[in-house]
Protein backbone atom coordinates (compact mmCIF):
# COMPACT_ATOMS: atom_id res chain seq x y z
CA UNK A 1 0.00 0.00 0.00
CA UNK A 2 2.54 2.35 1.36
CA UNK A 3 4.80 1.66 -2.16
CA UNK A 4 1.87 2.09 -4.09
CA UNK A 5 1.19 5.68 -2.69
CA UNK A 6 4.54 6.16 -3.17
CA UNK A 7 4.75 5.34 -6.54
CA UNK A 8 1.68 7.73 -7.66
CA UNK A 9 3.87 10.45 -5.99
CA UNK A 10 6.60 9.85 -8.14
CA UNK A 11 4.01 9.33 -11.05
CA UNK A 12 3.29 13.31 -9.96
CA UNK A 13 6.41 14.36 -9.68
CA UNK A 14 7.72 13.40 -13.04
CA UNK A 15 4.76 14.21 -14.76
CA UNK A 16 4.71 17.91 -13.43
CA UNK A 17 8.82 18.04 -14.86
CA UNK A 18 7.49 16.59 -17.98
CA UNK A 19 4.86 18.99 -18.41
CA UNK A 20 7.35 22.18 -17.40
CA UNK A 21 10.01 20.78 -20.17
CA UNK A 22 7.64 20.75 -22.84
CA UNK A 23 9.01 23.20 -25.25
CA UNK A 24 6.05 23.39 -27.49
CA UNK A 25 2.00 22.59 -27.78
CA UNK A 26 2.45 19.61 -29.71
CA UNK A 27 5.12 18.44 -27.30
CA UNK A 28 2.30 19.23 -24.32
CA UNK A 29 -0.14 17.29 -25.87
CA UNK A 30 2.09 14.49 -26.11
CA UNK A 31 3.07 14.68 -22.29
CA UNK A 32 -0.48 14.90 -21.67
CA UNK A 33 -1.59 11.75 -23.52
CA UNK A 34 1.49 10.30 -22.09
CA UNK A 35 0.55 11.12 -18.13
CA UNK A 36 -3.16 11.31 -18.29
CA UNK A 37 -4.07 9.29 -21.43
CA UNK A 38 -5.66 6.08 -21.24
CA UNK A 39 -2.95 3.78 -21.66
CA UNK A 40 -1.24 5.70 -18.94
CA UNK A 41 0.31 4.54 -15.74
CA UNK A 42 -1.96 6.99 -13.56
CA UNK A 43 -5.28 5.61 -15.53
CA UNK A 44 -3.89 1.99 -14.59
CA UNK A 45 -3.37 2.59 -11.12
CA UNK A 46 -6.90 4.10 -11.24
CA UNK A 47 -8.19 0.59 -12.13
CA UNK A 48 -6.17 -1.48 -9.21
CA UNK A 49 -7.66 0.35 -6.79
CA UNK A 50 -10.71 -1.67 -7.58
CA UNK A 51 -9.08 -4.37 -5.66
CA UNK A 52 -7.79 -2.61 -2.76
CA UNK A 53 -9.46 -2.38 0.83
CA UNK A 54 -12.25 -0.06 1.29
CA UNK A 55 -9.77 1.88 3.40
CA UNK A 56 -6.92 1.66 1.14
CA UNK A 57 -8.59 2.55 -2.05
CA UNK A 58 -9.52 6.08 -0.01
CA UNK A 59 -6.37 6.83 1.29
CA UNK A 60 -4.96 5.83 -2.28
CA UNK A 61 -7.53 7.49 -4.27
CA UNK A 62 -7.35 10.41 -2.73
CA UNK A 63 -3.28 10.19 -3.74
CA UNK A 64 -4.28 9.66 -6.72
CA UNK A 65 -6.92 12.49 -7.18
CA UNK A 66 -4.43 15.20 -5.47
CA UNK A 67 -1.86 14.34 -8.04
CA UNK A 68 -4.03 14.34 -11.28
CA UNK A 69 -5.34 17.49 -9.98
CA UNK A 70 -2.24 19.06 -10.08
CA UNK A 71 -1.37 17.71 -13.20
CA UNK A 72 -4.46 18.83 -14.79
CA UNK A 73 -3.45 22.43 -13.54
CA UNK A 74 -0.20 22.37 -14.39
CA UNK A 75 -0.80 21.13 -17.73
CA UNK A 76 -3.26 23.95 -18.07
CA UNK A 77 -1.06 26.94 -17.24
CA UNK A 78 1.77 25.30 -19.66
CA UNK A 79 -0.47 25.42 -22.39
CA UNK A 80 -1.86 28.73 -21.83
CA UNK A 81 2.07 30.36 -21.22
CA UNK A 82 3.17 28.08 -24.63
CA UNK A 83 0.36 29.71 -26.61
CA UNK A 84 1.06 33.36 -25.56
CA UNK A 85 4.42 32.75 -26.70
CA UNK A 86 3.67 31.74 -29.74
CA UNK A 87 1.19 34.45 -30.79
CA UNK A 88 3.96 36.94 -29.16
CA UNK A 89 6.22 35.53 -31.82
CA UNK A 90 3.45 35.90 -34.49
CA UNK A 91 3.26 39.36 -33.46
CA UNK A 92 6.70 39.82 -33.57
CA UNK A 93 6.92 38.25 -37.20
CA UNK A 94 4.43 40.91 -38.68
CA UNK A 95 6.63 43.65 -39.34
CA UNK A 96 4.65 47.06 -41.19
CA UNK A 97 6.43 48.97 -43.62
CA UNK A 98 6.00 52.29 -42.77
CA UNK A 99 7.38 53.58 -46.02
CA UNK A 100 4.84 52.20 -48.47
CA UNK A 101 3.36 54.47 -50.10
CA UNK A 102 -0.38 55.11 -48.79
CA UNK A 103 -3.60 54.08 -50.98
CA UNK A 104 -5.38 56.26 -53.19
CA UNK A 105 -8.17 57.33 -52.05
CA UNK A 106 -11.08 58.01 -54.63
CA UNK A 107 -13.13 61.01 -53.58
CA UNK A 108 -16.61 61.38 -55.40
CA UNK A 109 -17.86 64.98 -56.29
CA UNK A 110 -20.76 66.04 -57.66
CA UNK A 111 -22.22 66.10 -61.54
CA UNK A 112 -21.24 68.92 -63.10
CA UNK A 113 -24.90 69.78 -64.04
CA UNK A 114 -25.75 69.45 -60.90
CA UNK A 115 -22.86 72.12 -59.68
CA UNK A 116 -24.20 74.19 -62.15
CA UNK A 117 -27.88 73.99 -61.17
CA UNK A 118 -26.59 74.41 -57.72
CA UNK A 119 -24.93 77.41 -58.86
CA UNK A 120 -27.84 79.16 -60.45
CA UNK A 121 -30.59 78.33 -57.84
CA UNK A 122 -27.80 80.10 -54.97
CA UNK A 123 -27.92 83.00 -57.48
CA UNK A 124 -31.49 83.41 -57.72
CA UNK A 125 -32.33 82.77 -53.92
CA UNK A 126 -29.98 85.33 -53.07
CA UNK A 127 -32.09 88.07 -54.71
CA UNK A 128 -35.29 86.47 -52.65
CA UNK A 129 -36.51 83.66 -54.76
CA UNK A 130 -37.49 80.33 -53.65
CA UNK A 131 -37.25 76.83 -55.48
CA UNK A 132 -40.32 75.32 -56.30
CA UNK A 133 -41.07 72.51 -57.93
CA UNK A 134 -43.28 70.40 -60.26
CA UNK A 135 -44.28 67.03 -61.96
CA UNK A 136 -42.39 65.66 -65.03
CA UNK A 137 -45.72 64.30 -66.31
CA UNK A 138 -48.29 66.50 -67.20
CA UNK A 139 -51.01 67.49 -68.70
CA UNK A 140 -51.79 69.47 -71.44
CA UNK A 141 -53.47 71.86 -69.60
CA UNK A 142 -50.15 73.29 -67.29
CA UNK A 143 -47.84 72.09 -70.00
CA UNK A 144 -49.23 73.93 -72.78
CA UNK A 145 -53.06 75.40 -72.94
CA UNK A 146 -52.71 77.80 -69.47
CA UNK A 147 -49.42 79.05 -70.79
CA UNK A 148 -51.25 80.82 -74.02
CA UNK A 149 -50.10 78.28 -76.64
CA UNK A 150 -52.68 78.12 -79.41
CA UNK A 151 -54.48 74.53 -80.37
CA UNK A 152 -52.07 74.31 -83.17
CA UNK A 153 -49.06 75.30 -81.82
CA UNK A 154 -45.85 73.18 -83.34
CA UNK A 155 -44.45 72.29 -80.07
CA UNK A 156 -47.46 70.53 -79.73
CA UNK A 157 -46.80 68.60 -82.91
CA UNK A 158 -45.87 64.87 -82.08
CA UNK A 159 -42.35 65.52 -83.05
CA UNK A 160 -41.33 67.93 -80.31
CA UNK A 161 -43.34 66.38 -77.11
CA UNK A 162 -43.62 62.39 -76.28
CA UNK A 163 -46.96 62.08 -75.30
CA UNK A 164 -48.19 59.23 -72.95
CA UNK A 165 -51.69 57.27 -72.53
CA UNK A 166 -54.53 58.91 -71.38
CA UNK A 167 -53.73 62.61 -71.76
CA UNK A 168 -50.47 62.67 -70.14
CA UNK A 169 -47.33 64.13 -71.93
CA UNK A 170 -43.21 64.51 -70.43
CA UNK A 171 -43.10 68.29 -70.02
CA UNK A 172 -41.39 69.80 -72.77
CA UNK A 173 -40.33 72.75 -70.57
CA UNK A 174 -40.57 73.83 -66.94
CA UNK A 175 -43.30 76.19 -67.53
CA UNK A 176 -45.73 74.27 -66.11
CA UNK A 177 -44.35 74.96 -62.74
CA UNK A 178 -45.06 78.73 -63.14
CA UNK A 179 -48.57 77.46 -63.67
CA UNK A 180 -48.84 75.20 -60.48
CA UNK A 181 -46.87 78.10 -58.33
CA UNK A 182 -49.76 80.42 -59.12
CA UNK A 183 -52.35 78.42 -58.76
CA UNK A 184 -51.32 77.48 -55.48
CA UNK A 185 -50.06 80.89 -54.18
CA UNK A 186 -51.46 84.16 -54.04
CA UNK A 187 -49.04 86.89 -55.48
CA UNK A 188 -46.78 88.50 -54.97
CA UNK A 189 -44.56 85.76 -55.56
CA UNK A 190 -40.66 84.80 -56.95
CA UNK A 191 -40.15 81.13 -57.56
CA UNK A 192 -36.91 79.38 -60.08
CA UNK A 193 -38.03 75.67 -60.56
CA UNK A 194 -35.52 73.79 -61.66
CA UNK A 195 -35.64 70.21 -63.19
CA UNK A 196 -35.80 67.67 -66.10
CA UNK A 197 -37.53 68.36 -69.54
CA UNK A 198 -38.54 66.29 -72.24
CA UNK A 199 -38.16 66.47 -75.96
CA UNK A 200 -37.86 64.34 -78.76
CA UNK A 201 -35.01 65.51 -80.09
CA UNK A 202 -31.23 64.84 -80.18
CA UNK A 203 -27.53 65.61 -81.51
CA UNK A 204 -24.53 67.22 -80.35
CA UNK A 205 -27.12 70.16 -78.76
CA UNK A 206 -30.03 68.80 -78.27
CA UNK A 207 -30.80 65.75 -75.88
CA UNK A 208 -34.25 63.96 -75.44
CA UNK A 209 -34.06 64.56 -71.60
CA UNK A 210 -32.48 67.98 -70.37
CA UNK A 211 -32.57 70.36 -67.59
CA UNK A 212 -34.17 73.81 -67.36
CA UNK A 213 -34.47 76.58 -64.41
CA UNK A 214 -37.63 78.59 -64.75
CA UNK A 215 -38.06 81.58 -63.25
CA UNK A 216 -41.33 83.78 -62.33
CA UNK A 217 -41.77 86.94 -60.52
CA UNK A 218 -45.17 88.32 -59.78
CA UNK A 219 -45.96 91.62 -57.97
CA UNK A 220 -46.70 94.91 -58.67
CA UNK A 221 -45.65 97.22 -61.38
CA UNK A 222 -43.15 95.15 -62.10
CA UNK A 223 -41.14 96.23 -65.10
CA UNK A 224 -39.10 95.07 -67.95
CA UNK A 225 -36.19 97.43 -66.26
CA UNK A 226 -36.48 94.75 -63.50
CA UNK A 227 -36.40 91.64 -65.19
CA UNK A 228 -33.17 92.84 -67.55
CA UNK A 229 -31.49 93.87 -64.09
CA UNK A 230 -32.02 90.41 -62.35
CA UNK A 231 -31.24 88.82 -64.89
CA UNK A 232 -27.83 90.94 -65.70
CA UNK A 233 -26.84 90.26 -62.09
CA UNK A 234 -27.41 86.62 -62.85
CA UNK A 235 -25.46 86.86 -65.79
CA UNK A 236 -22.16 88.37 -64.25
CA UNK A 237 -22.20 86.00 -61.35
CA UNK A 238 -22.37 82.93 -63.48
CA UNK A 239 -19.88 84.45 -65.93
CA UNK A 240 -18.09 86.92 -64.74
CA UNK A 241 -18.47 90.72 -64.61
CA UNK A 242 -16.62 91.42 -67.34
CA UNK A 243 -19.09 89.35 -70.00
CA UNK A 244 -21.69 92.34 -71.68
CA UNK A 245 -25.29 91.29 -71.75
CA UNK A 246 -28.28 92.64 -74.89
CA UNK A 247 -31.79 91.60 -74.91
CA UNK A 248 -33.06 90.97 -78.45
CA UNK A 249 -36.49 90.81 -79.18
CA UNK A 250 -38.33 87.38 -79.24
CA UNK A 251 -41.32 85.11 -79.17
CA UNK A 252 -42.92 83.06 -76.61
CA UNK A 253 -46.78 82.27 -75.90
CA UNK A 254 -46.80 82.87 -72.46
CA UNK A 255 -44.98 86.36 -72.15
CA UNK A 256 -45.41 89.76 -73.68
CA UNK A 257 -43.15 91.38 -74.61
CA UNK A 258 -40.58 88.43 -74.94
CA UNK A 259 -36.57 88.96 -75.35
CA UNK A 260 -33.61 86.61 -75.46
CA UNK A 261 -31.01 87.48 -73.58
CA UNK A 262 -27.00 87.01 -75.47
CA UNK A 263 -23.57 87.51 -73.02
CA UNK A 264 -20.62 88.39 -74.91
CA UNK A 265 -19.00 85.03 -76.62
CA UNK A 266 -17.27 83.51 -74.20
CA UNK A 267 -14.93 81.63 -76.28
CA UNK A 268 -13.79 84.70 -78.47
CA UNK A 269 -14.48 87.69 -75.91
CA UNK A 270 -16.53 89.42 -78.78
CA UNK A 271 -14.30 88.95 -81.57
CA UNK A 272 -16.38 86.40 -83.74
CA UNK A 273 -15.67 82.71 -83.61
CA UNK A 274 -17.36 79.36 -84.67
CA UNK A 275 -18.91 79.07 -81.22
CA UNK A 276 -20.97 82.23 -81.87
CA UNK A 277 -20.98 81.90 -85.28
CA UNK A 278 -18.50 84.93 -85.90
CA UNK A 279 -21.68 87.44 -83.81
CA UNK A 280 -19.63 87.31 -80.67
CA UNK A 281 -22.61 87.00 -78.94
CA UNK A 282 -24.06 84.01 -77.44
CA UNK A 283 -28.02 82.93 -76.09
CA UNK A 284 -28.05 82.10 -72.89
CA UNK A 285 -31.99 82.38 -72.00
CA UNK A 286 -35.26 83.24 -72.78
CA UNK A 287 -37.40 85.66 -71.15
CA UNK A 288 -40.22 88.22 -70.85
CA UNK A 289 -43.21 89.58 -68.97
CA UNK A 290 -45.87 87.33 -68.27
CA UNK A 291 -49.08 87.65 -71.00
CA UNK A 292 -51.66 88.80 -70.02
CA UNK A 293 -53.45 85.70 -70.59
CA UNK A 294 -51.63 82.97 -68.73
CA UNK A 295 -52.38 85.60 -65.45
CA UNK A 296 -56.45 85.03 -66.42
CA UNK A 297 -55.82 81.24 -66.50
CA UNK A 298 -54.74 80.72 -63.21
CA UNK A 299 -57.05 83.26 -62.02
CA UNK A 300 -54.80 86.91 -61.18
CA UNK A 301 -56.49 90.07 -62.03
CA UNK A 302 -54.31 91.12 -65.35
CA UNK A 303 -55.18 94.91 -64.06
CA UNK A 304 -53.40 94.36 -60.51
CA UNK A 305 -50.41 92.24 -61.21
CA UNK A 306 -47.78 92.61 -63.17
CA UNK A 307 -44.63 89.68 -63.43
CA UNK A 308 -42.09 88.74 -65.73
CA UNK A 309 -40.68 85.22 -66.43
CA UNK A 310 -37.46 83.09 -67.69
CA UNK A 311 -36.43 80.15 -68.83
CA UNK A 312 -32.83 78.61 -69.18
CA UNK A 313 -31.27 75.52 -70.02
CA UNK A 314 -28.97 73.89 -67.76
CA UNK A 315 -26.76 71.99 -69.87
CA UNK A 316 -26.47 75.29 -72.23
CA UNK A 317 -25.02 77.14 -69.44
CA UNK A 318 -22.59 74.68 -68.38
CA UNK A 319 -21.15 74.52 -71.85
CA UNK A 320 -20.56 78.06 -72.19
CA UNK A 321 -19.37 78.15 -68.68
CA UNK A 322 -17.38 75.08 -69.11
CA UNK A 323 -16.63 75.65 -73.20
CA UNK A 324 -17.77 71.93 -73.77
CA UNK A 325 -18.95 71.45 -77.21
CA UNK A 326 -21.09 67.83 -77.05
CA UNK A 327 -24.40 67.66 -74.82
CA UNK A 328 -23.62 64.38 -74.78
CA UNK A 329 -21.24 64.45 -72.14
CA UNK A 330 -23.04 65.26 -69.20
CA UNK A 331 -24.75 61.88 -69.83
CA UNK A 332 -22.14 59.36 -70.64
CA UNK A 333 -20.81 59.09 -67.39
CA UNK A 334 -17.49 58.94 -68.40
CA UNK A 335 -15.45 59.57 -65.31
CA UNK A 336 -12.27 61.17 -67.35
CA UNK A 337 -15.19 64.07 -68.60
CA UNK A 338 -16.79 64.25 -64.89
CA UNK A 339 -13.47 64.26 -62.97
CA UNK A 340 -12.43 67.40 -64.34
CA UNK A 341 -15.11 69.49 -62.67
ZN1 LIG B 1 -17.22 83.72 -80.16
Amino acid sequence: MASLIEEIRALGTQALADIRAAASLEQIEQVRVAVMGRKSRLTQLMRELGALSEDERRKAGMVLNEVKDAVADELKKRRAALEAAARAREIAGQSVDITLPGRARLFGRRHPLVQVRRQIEEIFISMGFSIALGPEIENDFHNFAALNFPDEHPARDMQDTFYLPGGWLLRTHTSPVQIRAMLATTPPLAVIAPGRVYRADADVTHSPQFHQVEGLLVDRRVTLGDLKGVLEAFAHRMFGAQYQTRFRPSFFPFTEPSAEMDIGCVICSGVGCRVCGGTGWLEILGAGMVHPAVFENVGYDPEKWTGFAFGMGIERIAMLKYGINDIRLFFENDKRFLEQF
